[in-house]
């Protein structure tokens, strides 16, 4: 799954809305933040086989560390308390601990049986990557309810709160698109070196804009108490 992690994020910012996207959008993406830096340390292994799925041409036989529920649970462990020293913002905390785990469950709903419940331990998958149509039709339908609670809970402040928000669920839409018109990846380290580059440019990237917006409840908050509520 991938624009389906975004939407998880996006969607969490109704939740905790003084939370900084850059962490709501970390958290549902660990497991694929760690993955790429796993495989270039070669804990994890990876084989790509157009044949594995009709979604997905990778096959994903060993990633115990980033991706099974076991390690899930303990990053998120290690996300939330981390963040939770750093900003004292229990919302937060608790919604990124969620996130965390979820990519667990949406993996598990699109995978083959690939995902582990420990490392070593059995593995399971719901295979919606074999249907391309209701894969795109799953993660779109959450993107775009995602999308809309991140709207409905923030406002713009300038032109870079709105149209650098615009910008980058185009440029997420028409990667996702794109990527059902493009061939497999050429090779493992290509594929690893794409994945380390694009989570910090998506995370800054979004960072960038949501601090040019201005949650919706705080703006109610300011105005009657004259103090300015920062995002953490
Ligand atoms: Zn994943």
């Amino acid at each position: 799954m991938f624009i389906g992690h975004f939407a998880v994020g996006f969607a969490s910012k109704s939740v905790a809305p003084r939370t900084s996207l850059l962490w709501l959008l970390a958290a549902p993406q660990l497991a694929d933040i760690l993955w790429p830096v796993f495989l270039a340390l070669g804990w994890e292994h990876v084989r790509i086989d157009a044949t594995a799925t009709r979604f997905s041409p990778l096959d994903l036989y060993d990633f115990p560390w980033s991706h099974s529920l076991a390690a899930l649970v303990a990053w998120a462990t290690v996300f939330a308390v981390v963040y939770w020293l750093v900003t004292r913002y229990g919302p937060g905390a608790v919604v990124l601990w969620f996130a965390v785990v979820s990519h667990w469950v949406l993996d598990w709903i699109t995978h083959r049986a690939d995902m582990p419940i420990y490392p070593g331990g059995p593995r399971y998958g719901l295979r919606l990557w074999d249907s391309i149509a209701g894969t795109m039709i799953v993660e779109l339908v959450m993107f775009a309810a995602g999308l809309w609670l991140y709207a409905r809970a923030t406002r713009p402040r300038d032109r870079i709160g709105r149209y650098g928000f615009a910008a980058y669920v185009l440029f997420l839409v028409v990667l996702y698109i794109g990527d059902r018109f493009s061939g497999p990846p050429p090779d493992v380290q290509s594929l690893i070196w794409v994945s380390i580059i694009f989570a910090p440019l998506c995370l800054v990237w979004a960072w960038w804009f949501d601090r040019h917006r201005i949650p919706v409840d705080a703006e109610q908050k300011e105005f009657l108490t004259g103090n300015s509520l920062g995002t953490v």
